[in-house]
């Protein structure tokens, strides 16, 4: 069975190689990203591996449908980037990767937090240049202070158990609370109240239409002074010009995000020699209290090991005409 795979980097192939011509796959590693001008790469492939980047659009999953593509199969948990109307038109099941760690995005949020607030970065860069000052270095004690956590699955959960494990008081919000949280301290309660409580705001859903620009203009206003906000889940949580308008007015006093609403086309890619002509990220990369990581959240030795592993799984479950037990059903 053929699989064209998409943006392909080199951890990729490492970790998806010693699957190749196993089990009857013959994988071709794209480096391109999938997009109506490169879905001709799809030709003769019956299955089609495609990351959080890759367009998946309704044209491209017509021309994939027209290519003889069988399978959509993701590299990620997330598929707010698939038309599933188009994909279920068009008879091709999506596959996922439900959960590869968990911890490895949920220990992420927390090294965005703790170098936000200890600024570690800027000491490492002061001690190369021998600048032993500790002046505007002051952080904050994590103890005691209020950790809100909107979306409390796979990951949401993970991360409130770090943060009680630094003596934070935490309040959760999700229309499906966690009993096991409950029972270890977390105090679930209304999204604004959250919001509003919280030294620390972490965000752990999914994007949905309900959760699009969760963080806009409103929400911000009502949120405690100074507060800093953690996004390792989708870019477009975030309403980005109003993040921006919050920070000039030190409302937003800490901003740390892995995921960027117009990250597609950057991310992932050195663009240390290009002219950058996205003036929101120039903007939000000037403030000194603005920490941006490149959707490394899930980049661990051990999620890679096992995005690679359950990929092959599922595609190998079609291919054997077996129950596709990682199927995004609408409604997922
Ligand atoms: P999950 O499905 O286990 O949990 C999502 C939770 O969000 C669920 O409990 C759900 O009830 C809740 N939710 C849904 N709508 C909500 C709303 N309106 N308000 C509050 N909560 C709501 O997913 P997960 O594995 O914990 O992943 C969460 C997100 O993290 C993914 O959707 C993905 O976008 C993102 N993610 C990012 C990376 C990264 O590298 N940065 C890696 C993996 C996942």
């Amino acid at each position: 069975m053929k699989v064209a795979f998409f943006s392909a980097k080199s951890y990729d192939r490492e970790f998806f190689d010693p699957f190749n011509g196993k089990d009857g796959l013959n994988i071709t590693f794209y480096d391109t990203t999938l997009n109506a001008e490169t879905t001709n790469l799809s030709e003769n492939s019956e299955v089609v591996c495609a990351f959080v980047n890759d367009q998946l659009n309704t044209k491209v999953i017509k021309q994939l449908a027209q290519n003889g593509v069988k399978l959509i199969a993701l590299r990620s948990a997330g598929f707010n980037h698939v038309d599933m109307k188009a994909a279920a038109e068009h008879n091709i099941p999506v596959v996922r990767v439900p959960a590869y760690s968990p911890s490895a995005v949920a220990e992420h949020a927390v090294a965005l937090i703790l170098t936000l607030n200890r600024k570690t970065h800027k000491a490492y860069n002061r001690i190369r240049e021998s600048n032993f000052s500790l002046e505007r270095l002051t952080g904050f004690n994590l103890n005691g202070k209020v950790v809100g956590v909107i979306g409390t699955g796979k990951i949401g959960v993970a991360f409130c158990k770090i943060m009680l494990g630094f003596g934070c008081k935490v309040l959760a919000y999700d229309p499906y609370p966690n009993e096991e949280l409950k029972t270890i301290g977390v105090e679930y309660t209304e999204c604004f109240h959250l919001m509003s409580q919280s030294d620390i705001i972490s965000l752990h859903t999914p994007l949905t239409p309900e959760t699009k620009h969760l963080i806009n203009k409103k929400s911000i206003a009502g949120m405690k002074d100074g507060v800093m906000i953690i996004n390792t889940s989708r870019g477009a949580l975030i309403n980005t010009k109003d993040a921006i308008k919050g920070l000039k007015k030190k409302k937003i006093g800490y901003l740390g995000i892995d995921v960027y609403e117009q990250e597609e086309g950057l991310f992932f890619n050195d663009l240390s020699e290009n002219i950058i002509q996205d003036e929101v990220i120039m903007r939000l990369m000037s403030f000194p209290n603005v920490l941006i990581t490149a959707h490394q959240a899930f980049f661990t030795r051990e999620a890679l090991e096992q995005i690679a592993k359950v990929t092959i799984g599922n595609i190998l479950d079609f291919k054997n005409n077996l129950s596709l037990k990682n199927e995004v059903e609408v409604g997922n």
